[in-house]
This record gives structure tokens, C-alpha cells and sequence, in this order.
């Protein structure tokens, strides 16, 4: 028996949340007394992946082959089913995202398994398997208990503290014959997002509203997140209206996020909006509206003209 834990490579790289998924499989591994598995597809280098061993995994398998490229879903997938019936995995786990809700819930269909997303906590097996997960856009709580036998767990991202050792585990490779899969839809090109920082993985986010007035506007926004080295978004009618770009879109029909700091500069608050970052730790607020609903999910607020405060808080950040 085993925890799986399904993993994603960015640049041959564990992504930050599936370290974040590394560790959460690692601790119910432990608390259940099985081994902890990772499953690395991809491109990437032995000394890298060994990395997971850091996190409490004991094992590393890699499958990389020419058709394990470009989120190519089904083979991912069939890596995902034959890797989790080869290792007699009873859980299975990895961090939330577009690419991972895809291939676990094909996974989870095929091994007939229940599968529980937006997991916060790590499970009660007390008395069955029962798991805490984040609902109504993280207004709310609710506890499932899967009773399949094979369990399938999807992380949110951020919300659990990392816990790092110096182990490295031991790299195998893999081969699983993804020839000839049946393909509804292929991806045939991948455009990256531009920017450093990946939105949804980010720490800090610094984001602007229509307060921020135009996009010849933004360098004091840019400036911020630069000197906090954080990643920057925006609301839906800035992108809409090509201040910025698509993919800085936060909220209801954006990207979610869940940073430990979200600084809103010049936005509302619209529950569209705080639909895609009330799981952020701390929320400061700057808007010159006192009356701005955004100030009653904030930590922290300023009520001012962004264009005020922003350079004042950038010299701030610099001078700590
Ligand atoms: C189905 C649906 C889905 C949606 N999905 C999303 C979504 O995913 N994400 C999203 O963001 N929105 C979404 N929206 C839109 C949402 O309802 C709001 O219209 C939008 O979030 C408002 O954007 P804003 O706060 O930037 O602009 P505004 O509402 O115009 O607010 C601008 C704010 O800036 C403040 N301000 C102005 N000047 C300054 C200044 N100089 N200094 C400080 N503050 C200043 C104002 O007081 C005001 O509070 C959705 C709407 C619908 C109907």
C-alpha cells in the first residue's frame, strides 16, 4: 500500500504546490504507515526530483516520454492510473490546479475512487477518512467522508505549512505506454504568461482596480511588487478593458489565489472579486472610498489616494 502523490514540473522543477502536495501525501503516508510516492512527469534532472525526498517522500517515479509534453491529458492520465495500480496506492494525492483536475478526476473515474478537492486539513482516519475541504469560493467548511477504497484528495494550494528536511529520495524511472490514446482535444501550443512570478503559486500579490485609473498608471503598482518581490494581478474590468493582461484577472472567473498578503489598490470589492482572493492570509486594502466594501474583508486599511500611498509604501518596503 501507498500514498501517490501526483506531482508537476515547471521548468524542471517541482511546482511550489506540489511541493506543498509532496509534503501534505508524506504526512498521511505517515499517519496511515505506508510508504509516500511521487510521480514526476516530465523533463527534469535526478538531482531535482530527488528534491521530493526533502518533503518526506521515499520514492521517486519518472515517466517521461515524447508524448508526456504540453499537458497532453490522456497520457498524463494513463501514466496517473498505471503508476497508482503498480504502486497498490490507496490515496492518492495532488495540489489543485486546470491541468491536475483533469487528470485526477480521469484517474479517479478509471480506479473508481472518490475524489474530495480543495483539501485544507490532513484527513481524521480515526473512524473512516473523513476530510475537511474549502467550499463556496472559501466562505465555508465541509467534512466528506470517502469510503472507496482507493481515495483521491486534491490540496488547495497555501494553505498548509512546509515542513523541510534534508533526505533525497531515489529516482526511478518509469516507461508506460501512452501510444495511441484517444484524444478529444490536443494541446499543440503552450504561450507563456509573461512576468516572473506565477500568480497562482505567488506569496505576495500586489493588484489594481479601476482606482488605478489607466495603464500609464501602473508604475507605482509595478514598483510595489517589485520591491516585495511580489506578483501582481488586477480586477476583471482592468483586463476586460486592457490595462492589463488576461491572465492577471482575479476572482469569480479569474485565477484564484491564496497568497499570506493580497494588497488591493483602487478595487472595490465586489464579491465577484473576493470570490477569487478571500483565502489570501492577510488582505490589505488601500481605496479612497471609506465606504468601500473591500474594507470589511481586509486585515488591514488605508483609506487614500493610491497614488499617495503607493510611492510612501515602496519606500517603506525598501527601507526595511
Ligand atoms: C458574472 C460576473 C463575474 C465577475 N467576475 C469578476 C472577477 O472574476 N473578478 C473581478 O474583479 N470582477 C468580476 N466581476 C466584476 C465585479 O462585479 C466588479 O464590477 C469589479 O470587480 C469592479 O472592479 P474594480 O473594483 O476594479 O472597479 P470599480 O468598481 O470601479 O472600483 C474602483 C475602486 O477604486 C476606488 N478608487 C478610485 N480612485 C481611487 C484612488 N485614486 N485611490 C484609491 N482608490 C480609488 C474607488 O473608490 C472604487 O472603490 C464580475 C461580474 C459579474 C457580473
Amino acid at each position: 500500500m501507498s500514498v501517490l502523490i501526483y506531482t508537476e514540473l515547471a521548468d524542471g522543477q517541482y511546482k511550489k504546490s506540489s511541493i506543498e502536495a509532496i509534503n501534505y501525501g508524506s504526512k498521511v503516508a505517515a499517519q496511515l504507515g505506508i510508504s509516500s510516492i511521487v510521480l514526476a512527469i516530465g523533463a527534469a534532472s535526478e538531482a531535482d526530483l530527488a528534491k521530493a525526498g526533502n518533503f518526506g517522500s521515499t520514492k521517486v517515479l519518472h515517466a517521461a516520454d515524447a508524448n508526456l509534453v504540453a499537458e497532453n491529458i490522456m497520457a498524463y492520465s494513463k501514466v496517473l492510473i498505471e503508476t497508482a495500480k503498480s504502486q497498490n496506492a490507496s490515496v492518492v494525492v495532488s495540489a489543485k490546479s486546470a491541468l491536475a483536475d483533469a487528470v485526477m478526476a480521469r484517474a479517479a473515474g478509471a480506479l473508481q475512487a472518490g475524489l474530495v478537492g480543495n483539501v485544507v486539513e490532513l484527513p481524521d482516519t480515526t473512524s473512516g477518512f473523513k476530510v475537511k475541504r474549502s467550499i463556496f469560493s472559501g466562505k465555508a467548511f465541509a467534512f466528506t467522508n470517502i469510503t472507496s477504497d482507493v481515495k483521491f484528495l486534491a490540496i488547495k494550494k497555501n494553505v498548509l505549512a512546509l515542513e523541510e528536511g534534508t533526505a533525497s529520495a531515489p529516482v526511478e524511472k518509469i516507461s508506460v505506454d501512452t501510444a495511441n490514446l484517444t484524444e478529444s482535444s490536443k494541446v499543440t501550443e503552450t504561450i507563456k504568461a509573461t512576468g516572473t512570478l506565477s500568480l497562482p503559486e505567488a506569496d505576495l500579490v500586489v493588484s489594481g482596480g479601476r482606482g488605478m485609473k489607466g495603464p500609464e498608471h501602473w508604475q507605482p503598482l509595478l514598483d510595489l511588487a517589485e520591491a516585495l518581490g511580489a506578483a501582481t494581478a488586477c480586477s476583471k474590468p482592468v483586463s476586460d478593458l486592457d490595462w492589463r493582461p488576461h491572465h492577471e484577472h482575479v476572482g469569480q472567473t479569474g485565477v484564484k489565489v491564496s497568497p499570506n498578503l493580497y494588497i488591493a489598490c483602487g478595487i472595490s470589492g465586489a464579491i465577484q472579486h473576493l470570490a477569487g482572493v478571500n483565502s489570501s492570509k492577510v488582505i490589505v486594502v488601500i481605496n479612497k472610498d471609506p465606504e468601500a466594501p473591500f474594507f470589511k474583508a481586509a486585515d488591514y486599511g488605508i483609506v487614500g489616494d493610491v497614488f499617495d500611498v503607493l510611492p510612501k509604501l515602496t519606500a517603506a518596503v525598501k527601507a526595511m
